[in-house]
């Protein structure tokens, strides 16, 4: 039954990004990777949550149009039914079921929910207000990253996260945790999943991109806080082994194969 506590992973396309956005020691090295593009929705009889819902629907269509030069860098491949509403139709999850959009931050491919928040009747967008803050008035090299199209707008749902609510319990009972993992952006969120069968996940999103990001075999490139993102990727680990739980980074084109993807799911 979908009211179920379940975890499901979608993927959003595929990003080929230039090895120097990816790590710190490949600078000048624009060969290309693949950088999957994840979100994520937590079943729950008390309503479902999406977790970032992937790229905007415009992105399959006209990327360029509605990411502007960033992706004449970083080409997207993505089609229209990748987009999360056909993604949730396709699994049988009705828009009006969702009653939060979690965002880890607001970078571009992780607004594709908010781009189509108004379909979502019952929704609230849970973010920290420092992301909050971030993304309606990024600074330098990260407006780059910000498609403020996607969530600058009338009627939007906020519900703000402040600084001393870090490891919020969105239902109460365990079930999706909020912890402050900043470095990535200020107002980074990672997320602990725990299922009913005892299985915890641990959602790094961008705080640690790839598992060499996590275990430290390499720097993260374009982070605004590097001494940030290495207290928070240790910070990962530590919440990781006090459930043993499978850290799922954020990009990795090795690791995230490895997932069972929706229709499937981990319950
Ligand atoms: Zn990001």
């Amino acid at each position: 039954m979908a009211q179920d506590i379940r975890l499901y992973l979608f993927e959003c396309g595929v990003i080929r990004l230039p090895r120097y956005v990816v790590n710190a020691s490949d600078a000048l090295n624009t060969d290309r990777v693949p950088n999957p593009t994840p979100w994520y929705l937590i079943t729950h009889p008390r309503g479902n949550a999406i977790i970032d819902g992937g790229n905007a629907p415009e992105v399959a269509v006209d990327p360029i149009g509605h990411w502007g030069p960033l992706a004449e860098r970083s080409p997207v491949e993505m089609r229209p039914d990748q987009a999360c509403l056909p993604e949730l139709e396709r699994i049988g999850i009705a828009p009006e079921s969702i009653r939060w959009v979690v965002q880890s931050h607001l970078h571009l491919d992780h607004t594709g929910a908010l781009a189509v928040i108004d379909r979502f009747p019952n929704a609230e967008v849970l973010v920290t207000r420092t992301e909050y803050e971030t993304g309606h008035n990024p600074q330098s090299w990260e407006a780059a990253a910000y498609c403020t199209a996607d969530y600058v707008k009338p009627g939007v749902p906020w519900s703000l996260l402040e600084d001393h609510e870090d490891g919020y319990d969105l239902y109460g009972d365990g079930t999706l945790i909020c912890w402050r993992t900043p470095g990535h952006t200020a107002g980074h969120l990672s997320f602990e999943v725990n299922l009913p069968s005892g299985a915890t996940f641990l959602l790094a999103i961008d705080a640690a991109n790839t598992m060499a990001h996590l275990e430290e075999r390499e720097s993260p490139a374009f982070v605004l806080s590097p001494g940030d993102a290495t207290r928070s990727v240790r910070r990962l680990r530590r919440l990781a082994w006090r459930r043993d739980a499978t850290i799922v980074a954020g990009h990795d084109p090795d690791q995230w194969p490895q997932f069972k993807k929706a229709p499937e799911y981990y319950a």
